[in-house]
């Protein structure tokens, strides 16, 4: 893959160096965006299955925070597959994405919902709105 480097794009080996890092701009984005309507959260609860992002304790609730080639967000452009290497690819983004549907199955069994904030969304005009509409939605039901 030709690495691109436009606006905002990283190139494959940036984004390597960046798998599993903590405290990514996306993230903390979307902490600042809870942190302006009022939710109270931790960060990167060990004691969770998959390490969740952030975690609302009273709502049940843990966010990821997502990037869409490393999760493989459905659809969506920016998870279009390398070219070459493909089988190599094939295999590790099939590995990621079953560990994100077990780890979604693990919370759920013990009580947790989880919420997935996809890197492109935040590029929308609106998601703040719409990621703290789901979770105040999710706050009245638990009052
Ligand atoms: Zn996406």
């Amino acid at each position: 893959v030709p690495a691109s480097k436009g606006e905002g794009k990283l190139t494959r080996s940036e984004m390597m160096a960046r798998v599993g890092q903590r405290n990514t701009r996306p993230e903390m984005a979307v902490r600042s965006a809870l942190h302006r309507s009022g939710f109270r959260f931790r960060l990167h609860r060990t004691d969770l299955p998959g390490r969740p992002d952030i975690v609302l304790k009273r709502l049940q609730t843990v966010i990821f925070v997502h990037g869409c080639f490393w999760h493989q967000h459905a659809a969506c452009r920016r998870a279009a597959r390398p070219k070459s290497n493909v089988e190599f690819w094939d295999a590790k983004l099939a590995r990621n994405t079953a560990r994100d549907e077990a780890v979604i199955r693990q919370l759920e069994a013990s009580g947790w919902r989880s919420v997935i904030v996809w890197e492109c969304e935040l590029r929308e005009l609106g998601w703040e709105a719409r990621l703290t509409t789901t979770l105040t939605l999710r706050q009245a039901s638990a009052d």
